[in-house]
């Protein structure tokens, strides 16, 4: 897929039933999330088609919005250690965790899942 389109898909078309990922904090609706995935995490979450699988790996509880359109030169992705992300919306914080068995799987591919919830201290 081209690199506009594949970002066109990151942008929330709308702003009800918005969703921030609970592992890389990306923003999108509800609709987005079911019909795309998340384009940082599909390869783990795998949510695309799969709204219980959205309900689970997304959170509609989060603070802050952050918006990125050069993830790799932007200080703001340094800060929030995103850099290889795609540009687009992502949340300061996000309520929720994942499931227990997802971030063991995560644990297997070498990625350490930190959640995202600032708001409750370290978990
Ligand atoms: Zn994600």
């Amino acid at each position: 897929m081209a690199e506009s389109a594949r970002m066109n898909e990151a942008i929330p078309k709308d702003l009800r039933n918005l969703r921030a990922c609970l592992l890389c904090s990306l923003i999108k609706s509800f609709d987005q999330f079911q019909k795309t995935g998340c384009e940082n995490c599909e390869e783990y979450l795998a949510m695309r088609g799969q709204p219980d699988a959205v309900y689970e790996y997304t959170s509609s509880n989060f603070d802050g919005c952050i918006a990125m359109m050069n993830p790799t030169q932007s200080w703001v992705s340094k800060w929030q250690r995103i850099v290889p992300y795609i540009p687009g919306m992502y949340a300061v914080s996000v309520s929720g965790k994942l499931p227990p068995a997802i971030v063991r799987e995560l644990k297997g591919h070498g990625i350490h899942y930190k959640p995202r919830d600032s708001t409750q201290g370290p978990a």
